[in-house]
């Protein structure tokens, strides 16, 4: 339990300031998981790279001196109790990044993928933090940084499950961080736009067929009608978004939500 009473240290303008910390990052291999990787690391944290893709996280875990744990999380056996305290055993900073898109209408939105996206991208982020909590309030410090989206906070056409989840995992970001508050646990959302990714890049078409408009206009008539600014979030941007949250200095910022959309949302 802190001291209310004392003072904390102004943390400094360390180039490490993640030095000695344990960072494991679902969908690490790709995107916006690669971008947190590569910088959670040149912070100086030790990066796990939690992946479907084993090369991928095997290769990007090489050459960030890092580790990989290829497992694909909708996976039950993956997920037990058991396996996920073991992948959690001394991780300080939890990233729950992987992530999913479906394109549909509601009418004929198939079941199974609504359960899909709802699994992968909320019951599965409340699994691992419940499996990484007892560790870090052991420790007195951790950082769980939930990647939401715009769609955490504002809602689009035929995106029922990606909406669905990511306002669910607003909820359980701030639940965390009122529990997590007296162990030094803090919990985050990091809200992006449209970021350029694989994700984005594979949604081009089906955003064509479903609102009938040419594929070369799906990022100015769709994509980027509400932000302020007309461009792509770049990974590295919403990376550096998260490694400040997982650094000393935002030890103060918890149950918050960080947009970074170019605008979007200030409407
Ligand atoms: P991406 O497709 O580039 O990467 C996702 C990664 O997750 C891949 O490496 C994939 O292998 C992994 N993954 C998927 N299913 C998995 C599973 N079952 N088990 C383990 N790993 C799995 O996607 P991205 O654009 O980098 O998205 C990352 C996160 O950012 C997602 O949560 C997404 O909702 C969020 N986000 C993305 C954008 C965007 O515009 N790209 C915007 C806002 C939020």
């Amino acid at each position: 339990m802190t001291d209310i009473l004392q003072p904390t240290t102004d943390t400094g303008l360390s180039q490490t300031p993640l030095a000695g910390k344990r960072a494991l990052i679902t969908g690490g291999a790709s995107g916006i998981g690669a971008a947190v990787a590569r910088t959670l690391a040149s912070r100086g944290a030790h990066v796990v790279i939690a992946d479907m893709d084993q090369d991928g996280a095997a290769e990007l875990a090489g050459e960030l001196n890092g580790s990989s744990w290829a497992v694909n999380l909708l996976d039950p056996d993956a997920v037990t109790d058991r396996a996920l305290a073991s992948a959690m055993d001394g991780v300080d900073i939890l990233v729950n990044n992987a992530g999913i898109q479906k394109i549909s209408p509601i009418e004929s939105f198939d079941p199974a993928d609504f359960r899909r996206i709802l699994t992968l991208m909320l019951e599965v982020p409340f699994l691992l933090v419940r499996a990484a909590l007892p560790g870090m309030y052991a420790s007195g410090f951790g950082r769980i940084i939930n990647v939401s989206s715009v769609h955490g906070l504002r809602a689009s056409p035929f995106k029922s499950a990606y909406v669905t989840a990511k306002h669910g995992l607003e909820g359980l970001s701030k639940v965390t961080a009122l529990e997590g508050g007296e162990h030094g646990v803090t919990s985050n959302c990091v809200n992006p736009g449209y970021v350029r990714t694989p994700l984005v890049e594979k949604q081009i078409a089906d955003q064509a067929a479903v609102h009938g408009i040419p594929e070369a206009d799906v990022l100015s008539k769709i994509m980027l009608t509400e932000s302020a600014i007309k461009r792509l979030v770049e990974p590295h941007e919403v990376a550096s978004l998260v490694a400040w949250l997982a650094s000393p200095d935002a030890a103060m910022v918890t149950g918050a939500s960080y947009t970074m959309d170019g605008g979007w949302s200030a409407r």
